[in-house]
């Protein structure tokens, strides 16, 4: 089995495992409510910005109202969030940028997504592939590096250098596929403390099993 295969072979099992790998982030409803919920999501879990949406976007829903906003009232709204101080900052900005430069609507050209104050091409990917199943590059957060460097699908040391080789190995109508079913594999399965080995059917690809068991 040659590395391509291999890829293949563990974005097979790791899709039989979990089939609906479509965000947790939730309370979104438009394109840009979702850009905003995976701004928010940087260093913070899924569930705590759940926790916050809810309230923003029943004052802030849109582009328009958001960049209208008071930077203290959005602070205050998700404030339990980490980084929150910046984040508000941030959205606030992306939200008057879209308004001014995007007539209201997020871009999709992932050259212009970027250009968004704290969008970053992580966040820019993940809003791509999964508002427009959009292909134009590989998300690489923590959990898809640690899944990519145990099945030796990379070994570079940046999510940059790991979504380069991973976007060599997967065919670019695929590319879309790969966070959201990395991000809950990792999560859930092989998780950064004590994977579940036992319950995983990668081990026979595995290089850190190998190496542990
Ligand atoms: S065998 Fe363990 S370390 Fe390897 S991919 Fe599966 S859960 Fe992760």
């Amino acid at each position: 089995m040659n590395k391509k295969e291999k890829a293949y072979e563990v974005l097979d099992k790791v899709q039989q495992l979990y089939p609906d790998p479509s965000s947790e982030l939730g309370n979104w409803e438009t394109p840009f409510q979702f850009l905003v919920c995976v701004a928010l999501s940087a260093q913070t879990t899924d569930k705590q910005v759940n926790k916050v949406t809810k309230r923003l976007f029943e004052k802030y829903p849109d582009a328009d109202s958001l960049s209208k906003a008071e930077l203290e009232d959005v602070q205050e709204i998700i404030s339990s969030i980490n980084y929150y101080k910046n984040k508000a900052k941030y959205v606030i900005q992306a939200a008057k940028m879209v308004i001014e430069n995007y007539v209201g609507s997020v871009p999709r050209d992932i050259n212009e997504v970027v250009k968004l104050p704290g969008v970053g091409y992580k966040t820019a990917n993940v809003f791509l592939s999964e508002i427009y199943e959009d292909n134009q590059g590989i998300a690489v957060d923590t959990h898809v590096f640690r899944v990519a460097h145990r099945l030796n699908l990379s070994k570079k040391d940046t999510p940059g250098g790991v979504a380069d080789d991973l976007e060599v190995l997967f065919d670019k109508k695929d590319w879309h596929k790969i966070n959201g079913a990395f991000v809950l594999f990792g999560r859930y399965t092989c998780k950064a403390k004590s994977p579940k080995c036992d319950e995983c059917p990668l081990t026979a690809l595995c290089e850190f099993y190998s190496g542990v068991s």
